[in-house]
């Protein structure tokens, strides 16, 4: 069975994205992008951290807005729209799930659609839903670049999605879609999945279950795209149980090494959209 590495296509992403920064920083501007935060969460922060690294590492200025974890709502919207008024900010990232009470759909309403990098106001998701894809969730769109980069073929392909999350399942479905394959997603309703994914010759699995995808779910020479990120006593890992799958699958994205450095790429490469739209 073959890996999907992501790093590679991560690093071919960022030098780009680099000759691109050093265009702007000759106009005079240097992309910045937002990161918004409530409360103190020991994942988020370790995620701000990784994403203020490979920004700062690129050139990109990436500013961290922690608020505090009594913040109201009222108090987080006012911040955001603060942010897209702003026009030292050219991007802005809400770090979800909000604690509750805090109104998460509200609150994405407040980003100016021209600096969601991560997609997930609802002009930019009715864009992607309606065929036109602009900032799309960063994660979703790696799973497209990183089969596309690894010449696994979507036009016509049948291609299964196991979840149906608005950051993930949903707009990975609907990428696909737009790359012609033909699409089935399943949820935790769906009654029978291993059918689904059976009938697939591209499975992406979005669920956050630690072993959830075995191989008897699979047909012979398919392409697993694995987006689970599971915390376990023995690391990092992520939906597929990779034993089982990889005596039935041709390919998998493991985890980690799949689709995470593509991900931040993409992300900061977004910023740097943004920021040459924003610049005159
Ligand atoms: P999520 O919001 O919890 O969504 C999980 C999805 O899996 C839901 O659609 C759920 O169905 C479905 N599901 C749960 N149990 C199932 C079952 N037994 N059979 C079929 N489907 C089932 O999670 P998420 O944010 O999409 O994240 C999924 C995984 O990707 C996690 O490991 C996460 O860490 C990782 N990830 C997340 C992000 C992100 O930005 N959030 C980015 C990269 C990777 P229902 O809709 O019916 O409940």
């Amino acid at each position: 069975m073959r890996l999907l590495h992501g790093r590679p296509l991560a690093e071919a992403l960022n030098a780009r994205t680099r000759d691109r920064i050093a265009d702007l920083v000759a106009k005079g501007t240097r992309p910045a992008l937002a990161v918004v935060s409530v409360g103190i969460d020991p994942a988020a922060s370790t995620y701000q951290e990784r994403l203020a690294k490979s920004g700062k590492h690129l050139g990109i200025d990436v500013r961290v807005e922690a608020l505090l974890s009594g913040a109201t709502s009222k108090d987080l919207e006012s911040r955001l729209r603060a942010l897209s008024a702003d026009p030292a900010v050219h991007g802005i990232l809400l770090l979800t799930p909000l604690p509750a009470p805090l109104d998460e759909r509200h609150a994405v309403e407040q980003i100016a659609p021209d600096k969601d990098i991560e997609g997930v106001h609802p002009k930019n998701a009715g864009l992607l839903a309606a065929g036109h894809p602009r900032f799309v969730p960063s994660t979703a769109e790696a799973v497209v670049e990183l089969l596309r980069y690894h010449g696994v073929n979507m036009r016509g392909a049948k291609a299964t999605v196991v979840g149906r999350s608005p950051v993930v399942g949903k707009p990975a479905a609907a990428l696909l879609l737009h790359e012609d394959a033909t699409v089935t997603i399943a949820h935790s309703k769906t009654p029978d999945v291993a059918a689904m994914t059976r009938a697939a010759s591209i499975v992406v699995v979005a669920v956050g279950r630690a072993g959830f995808l075995t191989g008897d779910m699979l047909s012979p020479g398919a392409t697993v795209i694995d987006a689970g990120i599971n915390v376990t006593p023995t690391g990092l890992v992520g939906d597929a149980d990779v034993e089982s799958v990889s005596r039935v699958a041709d390919a998998l994205s493991p985890v980690p090494g799949g689709l995470g450095a593509v991900t931040t790429a993409l992300m900061l490469r977004n910023v740097v959209t943004a920021a040459e739209e924003q610049t005159p």
